[in-house]
């Protein structure tokens, strides 16, 4: 917790440009050095402008303090926070604390100062419209005396009226529970005195991030709430939440010290998980001791009736920083076939997230994730460093060297120093640039194209090939490839599909396959997952193909076992569904006519009972030991999760509970077994009931009701908002 600042301060500029907290470097000769975004909002100055001037904030009365303040500082000595009203560029004056540090260069010498600043206009300006006694009294029964933030009844007040709006205008509600780590050991040994100025500091920047539809309160020792009503997004609740961790990256000055103090977050939400205020108020305690118990700083969101999918969602985000540093993301290789010789000429890098609950989870479900919190650079690293270091280690057992191609997204372009990155990978681990490959979409080239242009130029100098990925998908021209001028353009599955059926897709595919040819582009096939399309393809000279009919992406072993060969034929009957399962069955199953329209829930996740919403599945067929069904949602084969499926058939609601044993993706979509757990008494009526129902099925007596699926498998999981 009283972490040495010296460590930290050469970190702070440049992380926390984006601050919630305005944060500025002084020099010596207190000029700006530094002026990150929240002061430019907070004093109406732009970096630009200001950087190199001198510290405009403090109003001519005050000069001549603040000079001692900071000679104070120079001397070592250490300088409480202070409120006072603070200077903006257009001439008003705002109410601020001000809380300076010492800035110490590389030998830990003082060179300037280290300012964070609050505004607390709010504050002050409830307090100067207090005018009579009546009227400080009523506040003194709302309003802390400490920190001068709502107390606990004003807080109740409050989320009273704002759940009654929500319902009303049914809007979203979330309710923020804050309890700060380790509070108490800290007042214990430092004392109440410096707890409470702690309190108040907290309260100040809190109060400072917050927005016009916010309500902040305190409402116990070390415990804070923050009211978001009026949600547009549940993004906005990921947004605060995260603005409020960074509040506490930035060190506390009171009296003598630099004190670091952390919070736990606990979030719960209305429509989705609590229902009325009790429940807002309870779960979000609830998550906040989840939080702590995950190892505190951090925030977790209750979420009970989310449907899996955003539950899903959201545990992923929280957990992907975690992931990361503890490298749970690794990478599978698809070969790339030679269509001629059925060489393996190359191989694609494709990412994976081993995670405790979910299992393996696939980037189509946590690359977005990754953009959204910037984590994609860290992780665009790591496994651009996995790739190559393989890469060159299977040269190094003497395997015929292959390309491996690794996919970058557009926002790693977006880095300044990506192409030294890329350099500083090759040099580290030894691989010859020719043997890299770096896959990018069309879209996000057309999106960027001269700043990406530039760097795949740059890229391309140093020997790495590029290969134009998902092409066709945009709008792209010849001219275009041209410019560009890719090693490699990889035809989107979209168009291999249906080939040479599908007398549009067979006409684009031979189009670009002719086009890259004149232009010696490499053209790879994706998504071959038939002969016929295999047949064709080869017919129609196009270089290398990629998909399941050759080999599903696996993991490195496997890949290797295939090097050992060099060549990857293509495989028959591995794309039809498993069977296995079928015939290890101990009980009958009905043959349904159509599919039952069933609901799903997670009852137990990780060895701990969850509550969640239903999420709508498809039953395939049924019988009392197992049930197949269909899902849009990707669940692993675990004993630890348990599923929940109820459905309705001769007019009664059934309801079983199981495991996955298998799954199998089919156009998209899972299908799973689902084992169920059962007991033997259960089983028997089970059975009966199942029997009645396949009687009136085959006899198609069928006058009670079951939720067989009205409309197309296809439209049944079109996405529409749910909640
Ligand atoms: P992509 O670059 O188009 O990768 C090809 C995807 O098609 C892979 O999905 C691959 O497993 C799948 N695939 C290959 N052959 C067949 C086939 O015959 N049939 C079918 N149905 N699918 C086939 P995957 O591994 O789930 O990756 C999905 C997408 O996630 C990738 O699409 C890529 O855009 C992105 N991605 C994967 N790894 C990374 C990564 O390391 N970084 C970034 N930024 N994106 C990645
Ligand atoms: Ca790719
Ligand atoms: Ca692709």
């Amino acid at each position: 917790m009283l972490r040495d600042f010296k460590e930290t301060a050469q970190n702070l500029l440049t992380v926390f440009q984006n601050s919630p907290l305005a944060l500025i470097a002084l020099d010596s000769n207190m000029n700006v050095k530094y002026w990150n975004k929240t002061s430019e909002k907070m004093f109406g100055w732009k970096e630009e402008e200001i950087v190199g001037q001198a510290f405009p904030i403090i109003p001519d009365f005050e000069a001549e303090k603040f000079k001692k303040m900071f000679e104070g500082i120079m001397a070592g000595h250490s300088v409480p926070s202070i409120e006072a009203k603070r200077l903006r560029k257009d001439g008003t004056l705002i109410d601020a604390t001000i809380s300076p540090m010492p800035w110490y260069d590389n030998n830990q010498k003082v060179k300037g100062y280290l300012v964070i600043i609050n505004d607390i206009s709010n504050f002050k300006h409830i307090e100067d419209e207090l005018k009579t006694q009546e009227e400080k009294a009523e506040h003194m029964a709302y309003f802390d005396y400490l920190t001068g933030l709502p107390n606990r009844r004003l807080f109740e007040d409050e989320l009273r009226r704002n759940f009654e709006e929500a319902k009303q205008r049914q809007s979203v509600l979330a309710l923020m529970f804050l309890d700060l780590d380790g509070f108490k050991f800290l007042n214990d040994t430092l004392g109440h005195k410096i707890g409470d100025k702690l309190l108040k500091e907290v309260a100040f920047r809190l109060n400072g991030i917050r927005r016009a539809t916010d309500f902040v309160s305190r409402v116990g020792g070390d415990e804070f709430t923050v009211i978001l009503s009026n949600l547009k997004e549940l993004d906005e609740v990921h947004d605060v939440a995260q603005d409020i961790l960074k509040l506490f990256e930035l060190p506390f000055s009171i009296e003598n010290y630099e004190l670091f103090i952390t919070t736990s977050i606990g979030i719960s939400l209305y429509p989705y998980g609590s229902n009325n205020i009790q429940d807002l108020a309870k779960n979000g305690e609830l998550a906040m001791y989840r939080a702590k118990d995950e190892g505190k700083n951090k925030y977790q969101i209750f979420s009970p009736t989310m449907n899996i999918s955003t539950y899903k969602k959201f545990t992923l985000q929280n957990d992907l920083r975690k992931a990361v540093a503890e490298k749970n993301i690794f990478l599978l290789y698809q070969p790339r076939v030679d269509s001629k010789s059925n060489k393996i000429v190359g191989a694609e890098a494709l990412a994976r997230w081993k995670h405790p609950e979910w299992g393996i989870v696939s980037p189509e479900e946590f690359i977005t994730l990754a953009e959204e919190s910037g984590l994609i650079n860290t992780i665009g690293e790591q496994l651009l460093y996995e790739a190559c270091t393989q890469n060159k280690k299977w040269q190094d057992q003497g395997y015929n060297p292959i390309k491996v191609s690794v996919n970058f997204s557009a926002l790693q372009f977006l880095q300044a120093n990506i192409v030294d990155t890329v350099e500083n990978i090759l040099i580290a681990t030894g691989l010859d640039p020719k043997w890299l490959e770096i896959e990018i979409t069309e879209t996000v080239v057309m999106e960027n194209e001269a700043h990406i242009a530039l760097k795949l130029e740059q890229l391309r100098e140093m020997g790495i090939s590029i290969a134009i990925d998902d092409f066709g998908t945009g709008y792209s021209s010849l001219s275009y490839l041209k410019k560009l001028k890719p090693s490699t353009v990889k035809i989107d599955r979209s168009f291999i599909q249906q080939i040479p059926i599908d007398i549009e897709n067979t006409e684009i595919a031979t189009a670009v396959i002719k086009l890259s040819e004149k232009l010696k582009i490499d053209v790879v096939a994706e998504g071959v997952e038939t002969s016929e399309q295999y047949a064709y393809l080869r017919k129609i000279h196009c270089h290398e193909l990629q998909g399941y009919l050759f080999s599903k992406p696996v993991p490195t072993e496997e890949f290797e076992s295939m090097l050992k060969t060099g060549e990857c034929l293509p495989q028959t009957g591995v794309l039809t569904e498993d069977s296995s399962f079928d015939n290890r069955r101990e009980y009958f199953r009905i043959d349904l006519p159509r599919q039952l329209v069933a609901e799903m829930t997670i009852t137990s996740l990780g060895g701990k009972a969850v509550q969640m919403g239903m999420t709508k599945v498809l039953i395939e067929d049924i019988g009392p030991g197992g049930v197949r069904f269909t899902s849009n949602i990707k669940l692993p084969a675990r004993p630890d999760l348990i599923l929940k499926l109820k459905t309705y058939i001769l007019d009664q609601t059934l309801e079983v509970s199981g495991s996955i044993v298998w799954t199998n993706e089919v156009d998209n979509l899972q299908q799973y077994g689902l084992k169920l757990t059962i007991k033997d008494k259960l089983r028997d009526s089970l059975t009966s009931l199942l029997n009645q129902f396949q009687v009136s099925i085959r006899n198609k007596t069928i006058t009670s009701t079951s939720s067989f699926l009205a409309t197309s498998k296809r439209q049944f999981f079109s996405p529409k908002l749910e909640k």
